[in-house]
């Protein structure tokens, strides 16, 4: 990390961890078409690609809200071909940060706080080769990140909702003009030819807490579930973290015949997750507001504090490190730490005489670090965040819940692993019991 010219650094804490667990950091498009061909290899895995248009009802149709589980997708194979439907006893609903489908299936609140304008700078050395950068810088950080050996990854955060034009040439000017002149000067003489080169990738980066309404035969999975800010890299971390846990639930039941036990199922998935999912986005969230800089003293502050906090090492750094990698996920562990730096701060601010100057700003560094954290806190849940096994279960429509259990019986010819038989009527009876219990 630099501040004004001052670099910390800053390690994972891989102690007593596998030799597997190290960060990583690479091209995202090679690492995902990695994925999709070690999935594609799995020999039970059948690999089909097609638009997909809605979600499937029982007839097969779109699917309609309180009339059946989701049965499936209605895709399309190419632009001009007929609609055809994919028949599934559980869709798993991954279409990314632009999703048209999360709307069915949870009540999305979005914000947007800025804009990420990627560049690459080739052939240059990092400050601390193998290490993520990130340069604290007025609006808003920088990130670098080598993504090869002779390329790095600039993210440029541009704060706001709207990102300088292109055309007009306001996007090079605002790099070369207010990022350049912050760029540690190492960085500095590539990332302007990098400007010079074009082709800049812009990205708007979004904040969106999960928020799932419960539908049998379906659930959110990744950026279209759920998002923060992408400042410490914890997408990839939540959505593989999630896709591990899914599996590890999943793999509870026999088949996902029964609509009603893969609901049950995928309820404690959404209550699972919480822990770690909580933890990585208010850290993420919480760090990039602290981060920006602003024409506040109070905010200087607490801006100040976090860098120094963190650069102290030991315990200070490792306790968040280990937050946002996912290492550690304890939701509370990260409030302690939040107010840990609010308190180091105000601690530099009172030593070692306290004056009234002092005092006020450690109370308005206070006011401050409180206003960044309650928001987030709230919008993730606070029971979420400090109890996440006491968070209340996602919202289940009573309505649909019976239509799973109407859909429950045998399905003939539906689509792979169609026609499972129901669970016996006792089995039933239990099951029922415990997802009206789920859905409250
Ligand atoms: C600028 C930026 C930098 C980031 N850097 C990092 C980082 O360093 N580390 C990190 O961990 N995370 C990072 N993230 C976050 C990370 O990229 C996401 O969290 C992750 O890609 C989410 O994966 P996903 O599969 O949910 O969505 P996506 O990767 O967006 O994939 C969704 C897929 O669904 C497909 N799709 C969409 N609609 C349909 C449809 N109707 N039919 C069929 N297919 C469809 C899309 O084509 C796409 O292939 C970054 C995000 C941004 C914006």
């Amino acid at each position: 990390m630099f501040k004004d010219g001052v670099e910390a650094r800053v390690a994972y804490p891989t102690e007593g961890f596998s030799g597997e667990v190290a960060g990583r950091s690479f091209h995202n498009g090679r690492f995902v078409q990695r994925l999709r061909q070690a999935a594609a290899a799995e020999p039970r895995l059948t690999l089909r690609q097609s638009t997909v248009r809605a979600l499937a009802g029982a007839d097969g149709g779109p699917w309609v809200e309180g009339r059946s589980p989701v049965c499936g997708v209605v895709h399309r194979a190419s632009p001009g071909a007929p609609p055809a439907t994919a028949r599934a006893h559980l869709t798993v609903v991954c279409d990314g940060m632009y999703s048209n489908l999360r709307a069915k299936l949870s009540t999305p609140s979005i914000a947007a706080p800025s804009f990420f304008v990627g560049l690459i700078l080739r052939n240059v050395t990092l400050p601390a080769p193998s290490h993520g950068h990130v340069v604290l810088m007025a609006p808003s950080p920088v990130l670098f990140y080598p993504i090869s050996s002779g390329e790095v990854r600039c993210l440029v955060d541009i704060p706001g909702t709207s990102l300088p034009s292109t055309s007009t040439g306001a996007l090079a000017a605002h790099l070369l003009g207010v990022v350049a002149p912050q760029v540690p000067a190492c960085l500095r003489d590539e990332f302007v030819a990098a400007v010079g080169r074009g082709g800049m990738r812009s990205m708007q980066n979004k904040q969106m807490p999960a928020n799932p309404v419960h539908v049998p035969g379906a659930l959110l999975l990744g950026d279209s579930f759920n998002m923060r800010h992408p400042l410490t890299g914890g997408g990839m971390t939540v959505a593989l973290s999630d896709a591990a846990l899914l599996t590890k639930v999943l793999s509870a039941l026999p088949d996902f015949a029964d609509p009603a036990a893969t609901a049950l199922a995928t309820a404690s998935f959404y209550t699972s997750r919480k822990p770690l999912a909580a933890t990585i986005n208010t850290l993420a969230n919480a760090l990039y507001a602290v981060f920006c800089a602003k024409d506040d003293p109070a905010h200087d502050a607490m801006r100040g504090a976090c860098f120094d906090y963190l650069k102290r090492g030991g315990s200070c750094a490792a306790g968040p490190v280990a937050l946002l990698s996912g290492l550690r996920p304890r939701p509370s562990v990260l409030v302690a730490h939040f107010f840990a730096v609010a308190a180091f701060g105000v601690g530099r601010l009172l030593l070692p005489r306290p004056t009234l100057g002092g005092v006020r700003l450690a109370l308005a560094l206070l006011a401050t670090a409180t206003a960044i954290i309650v928001p987030i806190i709230r919008s993730e849940g606070v029971r979420a965040v400090f109890f996440p096994y006491l968070a209340p279960a996602p919202r289940l429509d009573k309505a649909v819940l019976d239509a799973a259990f109407a859909c429950a019986a045998p399905r003939g010819g539906g689509g792979e692993g169609g026609g499972h038989p129901a669970p016996s009527p006792p089995a039933r009876g239990a099951l029922r019991t415990r997802l009206a219990a789920v859905a409250g």
